[in-house]
């Protein structure tokens, strides 16, 4: 037995909401126009990348190896600043590697 179908789309679309539907989809495209000419805004937005901002650890003052002469590496023509037991990083690790291998301590 054929049942009636309900008709859901029985709302009148009448002109008042058509416009105002126009105008709501015109709200939206100037806003969306508006956001990406000016970029987002600098608030909480996560959403907002800001260009300017960079990641991660700020660059070293790369502007001459300044690094006082009592902060300096102690072996000779390194400029390294001390890292550990007078030696820098590199040199530090280099004297790991030697005596876990089975060199004596210099
Ligand atoms: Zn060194």
């Amino acid at each position: 037995m054929a049942r009636p179908r309900k008709e859901l789309s029985k709302v009148p679309l009448t002109p008042a909401l058509v416009n105002w539907a126009e105008a709501l989809g015109d709200a939206i495209g100037r806003g969306v126009l508006r956001a990406m000419n000016q970029g987002m805004p600098t608030g909480g937005n996560s959403n907002g990348m800001a260009a300017s901002r960079r990641r991660g650890r700020p660059p070293k003052a790369l502007a001459g190896n300044m690094v006082a002469s009592d902060r300096r590496c102690t072996m000779p023509d390194c400029t390294r600043e001390q890292r550990s037991k007078g030696l820098c990083s590199a040199h530090y690790q280099a004297e790991r590697r030697r005596l876990l291998a089975g060199g004596k301590p210099a």
